[in-house]
């Protein structure tokens, strides 16, 4: 085995699996290393208690750091393809206010020494919407139909999404668990299956990192490898010129850490960093009843949505139609009017009507008050404190969707407490130290050939679904070490160690 690499990236979702397949099919000598299993396809089911095992990371929590109250939820993926192999595919574009909010977070320029900007990142959101196949989803089916009009009163008409599924997508609803038929695309079946089987990438499944090793050889701390648990469990070691850390937002500050890049960093600012500024992007789905059977369980979950709120100054919050959970995600979640989770008799009859209810996804743009920590055992630990600003956006959020869903003949609304399934930013980007982990091309402050292309990098939460915007910025992470004015990739030496 040759275990000298001019990368390693470590985590093959949006931002590992574009920074590895585009860095492949530049000609340079990648090893990827995913702590999930490989799947395809083929392998896809729909059977949600089989997924959640086997595809998604072990339910995890991040904790009230304020006000006491219940612990909310992060969901995310653990297989080849990260996140993108079980999520919604739905692909936005920033808002240009976005990007001006990075700016004033972190100091983020762009490559003309001006603020980061929509211009920056827009040759890398065209180039990665090619590669998925981006498209308007107008297929809208029945459950969307029945919500319109309630949009349609409050003023906030539903537009159609644009989302990385093809025209083979047959609205089965389980993209959750697997899209069984490649219509949904990811970083495993568009940026890796492609080099993998033309022997261009080297893929390892079943490898969790445990370490990024840094040295000071003469210059400064810098990354020289990894260290990672093997599939059988044997300690292993790689080099490599430079090391990309993408395990995403929540599990990469604990890597770092456990790394000890504080400690080579002699505890500087940006150092201390890691970790702070978790984003949510919190969200919940409300459900309504109807009379008629809806299937909202059986179409592709979000072919609409209305964005009229989403940015700060309309309101904070976004909201999609229509989708529900499948029967165990759906009937563990559910709370009545009173926010009391739904028991006993109610709790039945809710289910027994499951073909009834119809679910709208809402989404607020958060402040970025979380923190992603390492405990004194050594494990992960999340926090979430929400501000009167962010705590009025869950509130209308949820209002909005209940009058929508009864304007449009809801019998009764039920809702789930906030979960966070667009987890970003808590190794912040940007040309302040003081205010950043990573500079404006995702390397270290403080660890030179160490970078981080996953959506820890966003300095502030996006107003929309962030997967594409972690995808561009980890193809402009790709298209910056593939040209090489750092100096850290050389071929020579490569060629000398193969
Ligand atoms: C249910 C759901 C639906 C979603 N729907 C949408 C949507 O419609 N549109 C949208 O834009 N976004 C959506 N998202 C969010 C989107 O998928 C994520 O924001 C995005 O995938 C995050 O990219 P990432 O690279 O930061 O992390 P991930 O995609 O999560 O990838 C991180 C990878 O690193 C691996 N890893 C972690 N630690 C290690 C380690 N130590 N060693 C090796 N490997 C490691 C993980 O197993 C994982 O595979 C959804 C998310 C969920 C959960
Ligand atoms: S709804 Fe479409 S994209 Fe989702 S799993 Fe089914 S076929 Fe794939």
């Amino acid at each position: 085995m040759n275990a000298h690499y001019e990368v390693v990236v470590v985590g093959s979702g949006a931002g590992g699996g574009v920074i590895a397949g585009e860095l492949a099919d530049a000609g340079r000598r990648v090893l990827l290393l995913e702590a999930g299993p490989y799947r395809t396809a083929a392998d896809y089911m729909r059977w949600e208690a089989h997924a959640n095992h086997d595809m998604w990371w072990p339910l995890t929590f991040a904790e009230p750091a304020g006000e006491p109250g219940p612990p909310m939820p992060l969901f995310r993926g653990r297989l080849v393809g990260g996140t993108t192999s079980i999520n919604t595919k739905v692909a936005l574009r920033p808002f240009p206010r976005d990007y001006a909010k990075w700016h004033a977070a972190a100091g983020l320029l762009g490559d003309s020494g001006e603020p980061f900007a929509e211009a920056d990142l827009l040759p890398y959101l065209k180039r990665v919407e090619e590669r998925l196949g981006v498209r308007e989803r107008t297929d809208w089916q029945k459950c969307v139909h029945t919500v319109v009009p309630g949009f349609e009163a409050l003023e906030a008409p539903l537009k159609p999404v644009r989302a990385y599924t093809d025209h083979n997508c047959m609205r089965c609803g389980s993209c959750l668990q697997g899209c069984p038929t490649n219509a949904g695309k990811n970083t495993q079946n568009t940026w890796i299956q492609p080099a993998l089987v033309e022997g261009r990438l080297e893929l390892r499944a079943n490898c969790t990192v445990r370490r990024v090793t840094i040295e000071d050889r003469g210059d400064g701390p810098e990354a020289t490898g990894v260290e990672y648990g093997d599939a059988g469990g044997a300690l292993q070691t790689v080099h490599a010129d430079v090391v990309v850390v993408a395990g995403g937002a929540l599990a990469t500050p604990g890597l770092l850490i456990r790394s000890g890049v504080r400690e080579a960093a002699r505890d500087s600012s940006s150092s201390r960093l890691i970790g702070r500024n978790l984003g949510f992007h919190a969200a919940r789905i409300v459900q309504g009843l109807f009379d008629e059977v809806q299937d909202a369980h059986m179409v592709y979950p979000i072919t609409a949505h209305c964005l009229k709120f989403a940015q700060d100054e309309d309101g904070g919050f976004a909201v999609e139609a229509s989708t529900l959970q499948d029967p165990i995600g759906f009937s563990t979640a559910l709370c009545d009017e009173n926010d009391a989770p739904l028991w006993g008799e109610p709790l039945v009859e809710a289910v027994r009507k499951y073909r009834h209810y119809i679910g709208l996804l809402t989404m607020i743009t958060d402040e970025n008050n979380g923190t992603a920590v390492v405990d004194d055992r050594g494990r992960d630990r999340f926090t979430f404190n929400w501000n009167q600003r962010e705590q009025e956006r869950l509130r209308a959020s949820l209002e909005f969707a209940r009058r929508a869903l009864e304007l449009s003949g809801a019998q009764r609304v039920l809702h789930t407490g906030p979960v966070s399934t667009h987890v970003q930013g808590s190794c912040r980007m940007g040309n302040d130290p003081e205010r950043s982990v990573v500079n404006a091309h995702g390397e270290s402050h403080d660890v030179r050939r160490l970078f981080v292309g996953d959506g820890s990098v966003v300095p502030r939460t996006l107003s929309v679904n962030p997967s594409l915007t972690i995808m561009a910025l980890a193809c402009r992470l790709a298209h910056h070490l593939d040209a090489g004015e750092h100096g850290y990739l050389s071929r020579a030496t490569v060629a000398a160690a193969v």
